[in-house]
C-alpha cells in the first residue's frame, strides 16, 4: 500500500440500532421544500405538477451522532433546527423506476440539517451556492439507523422536534410533497446511487433559531429518537 502524505481521513461511520455494525456514510443528499408549510414560511410556492424537486449535499464529514454536544457554529447569528426524516440506502441503484425504488433502502433515521439561514439567505439572494448555509462542519446530525428488516417500510408518521422541552415542530411524513420512492427515482436519474448514500428528505414548517445552551430532541413514530445540545 501506498504512503499518505499525511493521514488518510478516517471513514465516517454512523450507529446502526439494534447492531454493533457501523454504516459506513457516502454522500449526504438533502432535499430541499418537501413540505408546503415550510415552503410557505421560507417565501416560495411549492407547484408539483409543474416542478422537480431540488437538492443540495453535505459532506459525509459533517456527520454528528445524535447525543452530541456541539459549538455554536461560526459565522451566523440565525443558526436553525430542521427535523428531518432520513433513509440511509443500502444498494446501488441508477435510473430506478419508483416502484422498485423502496428495494433500495437500507434503514430510516431521524436527522437534523442544521442551518446558518442568514448565510443561506444571503446566497439566495445572490443566486449563489448554499454550501455556507448548509454544508458546515457539523451540520448533519444522525440518530442511529434503524434497520427496514426490523421496522418495516415506512411511508407515514408523526415527526416532531422538542426544543428545551417546547414542541416546536409537528408534522407528518404523510405530508411530504415528494415521498420517499419518488425521490429515489428522481435522484438516481443524476447519480449513482451507492450504499452508504443518506437523504435527508426535508424539513416540515416552524424551522427556527437555537442558541447556545438549548438542548434539541426530536422523534419520529417508528424510527426513533435524536438529540443535540448546543453549548
Ligand atoms: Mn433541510
Amino acid at each position: 500500500m501506498s504512503a499518505t502524505v499525511f493521514p488518510a481521513p478516517r471513514p465516517v461511520l454512523a450507529d446502526i440500532a439494534g447492531s454493533k455494525a457501523k454504516f459506513p456514510i457516502r454522500r449526504i443528499f438533502c432535499v430541499g421544500r418537501n413540505y408546503h408549510a415550510h415552503a410557505a414560511e421560507m417565501g416560495v410556492r411549492v407547484d408539483k405538477s409543474t416542478q422537480e424537486p431540488f437538492y443540495f449535499l453535505k459532506d459525509a464529514s459533517a456527520y454528528v451522532p445524535s447525543g452530541s454536544t456541539i459549538d455554536y457554529p461560526p459565522q451566523t447569528a440565525n443558526y436553525h433546527h430542521e427535523m428531518e426524516f432520513v433513509a440511509a440506502i443500502g444498494q446501488a441503484g441508477f435510473e430506478v423506476p419508483e416502484a422498485e425504488a423502496e428495494s433500495l433502502i437500507y434503514g430510516y433515521a431521524c436527522g437534523l440539517d442544521m442551518s446558518r439561514r442568514d448565510l443561506q439567505f444571503k446566497a439566495r439572494e445572490k443566486g449563489h451556492p448554499w454550501d455556507l448555509g448548509k454544508n458546515f462542519e457539523q451540520s448533519a446530525v444522525l440518530s442511529p439507523i434503524v434497520r427496514k428488516q426490523d421496522c418495516g417500510t415506512i411511508h407515514e408518521g408523526a415527526i416532531e422536534l422538542r426544543v428545551n422541552g417546547q414542541t416546536v415542530q409537528q408534522s407528518d411524513l404523510k405530508r411530504m410533497i415528494w415521498q420517499l420512492p419518488e425521490i429515489i427515482a428522481h435522484l438516481s436519474r443524476f447519480y449513482h446511487l451507492q450504499a452508504g448514500d443518506l437523504i435527508y428528505t426535508g424539513t416540515p414548517e416552524d424551522v427556527g433559531a437555537v442558541k447556545s445552551g438549548d438542548v434539541l430532541e426530536g422523534s419520529i413514530a417508528g424510527v426513533g429518537n435524536i438529540k443535540l445540545s448546543i453549548r
